[in-house]
Order: structure tokens, then sequence, then C-alpha cells
């Protein structure tokens, strides 16, 4: 079992477009799957995309120690509504934004198998979705409110670290 680590949060990896995962020349996935999850448990996430422990493919975990789901080449079909709600990134510790997100989303993925998923998805499962999908384009949540937002949600954060 290799012994990944959440990369820094300045690190260009973070904003790397992620390849997809191809069977035949990357190999085997789920070794790669269950360290993930690894990670995300021991950090306390929900969710958690291959670039935060710095690989560059395209493939997350998310969910909880009961129910967990990895999603290989995962893709938004289309979403619908929208929903403002707070966000952390286990890559930004301490930061909270509100980020504006579909509230359902039709999505599309491989399993471990690489076998094809369709599932719709709303709510809290639709937002992390779509959080770490972003992470697979290079795109983190801090790219997604105002610059008046992050500033103010970055005196909170500071604030907040100096408290720890
Ligand atoms: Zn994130």
């Amino acid at each position: 079992m290799a012994n990944y680590n959440l990369i820094n949060e300045k690190d260009p990896k973070l904003i790397e477009e992620c390849t997809p995962w191809n069977w035949e020349t990357d190999g085997e996935i789920a070794e790669l799957g269950r360290d993930m999850l690894k990670v995300m448990f021991e950090h306390n996430g929900i969710g958690l995309a291959a670039p935060q422990i710095g690989i560059n493919k395209r493939v997350f975990v998310m969910g909880n120690p009961t129910q967990s789901f990895i999603c290989v080449n995962p893709e938004i079909l289309s979403g619908t509504g929208e929903a403002k709600e707070q966000e952390g990134c286990l890559s930004f510790p301490g930061l909270w934004l509100h980020v504006n997100r579909f509230e359902t989303v039709q999505v599309r993925y491989q399993d471990i198998l690489g076998k094809q998923h369709e599932r719709e998805f709303s709510g809290l499962v639709a937002r992390v979705f779509q959080h770490e999908y972003d992470h697979l384009n290079g795109i983190c949540f801090v790219n997604k409110v105002s610059k008046l937002s992050l500033d103010m949600a970055t005196k909170r954060r500071k604030k907040f670290l100096k408290r720890k």
C-alpha cells in the first residue's frame, strides 16, 4: 500500500487538467482507490480527488466509512436547480466558502472494474460530486466565488488557524 498524503494548496498539480484512467496503460485501480479512501477518512473528509494527493488522473472518492464510492472517469451529463451552501476542501483546511452548485446532477462514471454507471444525485452527494469533479479539471472551490467572498473567508480562516 502506497503512502499518499495531501499536497500543498499551492502545488501546481492542483490546477492541472487530469487525464482519464486507462486500465490498459494505467493498470488496476483498486489499490489507488483504497489508498484514497484511507487518506479521506484520516482527514475526516467526505470527498477526495486524485490530484489532491498529487496524481493527475480522473478519479475521485466520496462517502463515509459505511458507504463510499470510487468514481473513475466521471462525467456530469446535466444539472438542474441551484443551491448555495457552505463547503470545505481537504486541500484548504479551515477555509469555508458558500458555493453555487446544481441541486441535482445526472452523472456517469466507471467503477474500479471499469463498469459504467449512470446515476442521479441530489443535495450533499450532488455537491460533493461537483466539487470533486471540478478538481479533475484543475478547478478548486476558491475559483468559484467572488474575490470579496474569498477575502472575507480567508480572514476568518487566519483567525481559525491561529486558534488551533
Ligand atoms: Zn476539494
